[in-house]
């Protein structure tokens, strides 16, 4: 299938690009410029770092999981990169600091957002709080009220929670509905987009902000063992935890890199990139999943930061050139992990964290086995799915 042609560049391969409206390309344009400049400044970088480090809570710890190794790892020793001890309780404030830094910058005083699982909501309401700027985030009614804790932490920390009562009311439409909301309010609005997704410079602002995982993870196996590890794994939902521990390794030939979607149940799931074909959704080209009318259907994942129905461009370009593989791992085996590593160390993972799990126990009972070490990013805890009633163990555990 041919890509159509962007009205410019920001690809990866023949994903990414810009599929926007016209009112849209100023902002556009002006944010690839503003960040650019940012990054590439100094007193810029060193701000960032500051709050990541006094405000975030990073560097997040590399833990050898010895226990859950013993149990699952088939004779691999098994490492977590713990951005579940992040502020907010994941990867998401990574991308949310950075990007409020950048609004302020650019003199934007109001920052839109959209969240599903409210994950990045939250992480973007903390950031706007540090800064004192004003906060509004999209949310679909569905999940207002599936995630109604986080509706809560979002309003305490001082934003505007907007319901979104179109199409499925979920994660998709409260994109739609923020991407409206900025087009409309361009001049004073900067919209904190929270996966490397959206029209280019997203996919590059999003990844470049959480590299900063994959930048310490590398550094910290290497103090630690003294080599690479054979494999990272990642979840996959629009792809920013698995691209920001991917970034680090990306040179590195010998790392396998696996990202994790969730291959979900009988009601559906959220395999963009195993199950979806190329087409365009926010604004960008990448896979998706689609009828075949290429109509966009529903995503289903038991874990919420896992159900979009798209996925990050570079991604689509990671799997057609092989540098990285994709699987799925399905609610049952995700919530069997979280289980597992609860009861083994002591860490309850968030249940997208513990889709990249699960394929590491799944994988080492097929053989061959891997042998080398293996680094799983645990991009958040579980906190927040707490509430849930489907995580009641598996049947047959005593
Ligand atoms: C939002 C979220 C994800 C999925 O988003 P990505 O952009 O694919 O990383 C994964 N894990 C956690 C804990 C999340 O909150």
């Amino acid at each position: 299938m041919a890509a159509p042609e962007p009205v410019v560049a920001g690809r990866f391969g023949p994903y990414g690009g810009r599929y926007v409206p016209e009112t849209l390309m100023p902002g556009l344009i002006e944010l690839e410029a503003a960040f650019a400049a940012a990054w590439d400044d100094p007193a810029f970088r060193a701000e960032l770092d500051a709050l990541r480090r006094d405000y975030g809570g990073r560097p997040t710890p590399l833990f050898r999981a010895r226990r859950f190794g013993e149990v699952h790892g088939g004779g691999a020793e098994v490492w977590l990169k713990r951005e579940d001890l992040n502020h907010t309780g994941a990867h998401k404030i990574n991308n949310s600091l950075g990007q409020a830094l950048l609004a302020r910058r650019m003199g934007k005083r109001r920052v839109v957002a959209e969240t599903g699982a409210g994950q990045h909501g939250v992480a973007t309401a903390a950031a706007c709080a540090l800064l004192g700027l004003e906060c509004v985030v999209h949310m679909g009614e569905v999940d207002m009220a599936r995630q109604s804790p986080n509706v809560e932490r979002m309003r305490l920390l001082g934003a505007r929670v907007s319901p979104v009562g179109n199409g499925s009311r979920t994660l998709k439409d409260a994109t739609s509905e923020a991407i409206r909301d900025w087009v409309a309010n361009v001049g004073t609005t900067h919209y904190i987009l929270g996966s490397t997704v959206g029209p280019h410079p997203y996919p590059t602002i999003v990844r470049e902000l959480q590299a900063v995982i994959g930048d310490e993870a590398r550094a910290q196996f290497l103090a630690a063992t003294g080599r690479l590890p054979g494999t990272v794994v990642a979840c996959v939902g629009g792809g920013s935890n698995a691209l920001g521990i991917f970034s680090g390794f990306l040179a590195d030939a010998d790392v396998a890199l696996v990202g994790v979607e969730a291959g979900g149940s009988a009601a559906g799931h959220s395999a963009a990139l195993g199950r979806g074909a190329p087409g365009i959704l926010h604004g960008t080209y990448s896979y998706l999943l689609q009828d075949d009318d290429g109509q966009v259907v529903e995503a289903h994942s038991v874990a919420a930061g896992l159900d979009y129905p798209g996925v990050g461009p570079q991604h689509g370009h990671l799997k057609d050139t092989g540098r990285a593989v994709y699987e799925e791992v399905d609610d049952r085996e995700a919530l069997a992990a979280f289980h597992a590593l609860s009861r083994l160390e002591g860490i309850i993972p968030a249940l997208e964290s513990s889709h990249a799990l699960a394929w590491v126990a799944r994988r080492q009972t097929r053989p061959p086995a891997l042998t080398e070490p293996i680094l799983v990013n645990l991009s958040g805890r579980g906190d927040k799915d707490l509430g849930d009633r489907q995580l009641e163990p598996a049947g047959g555990n005593p």
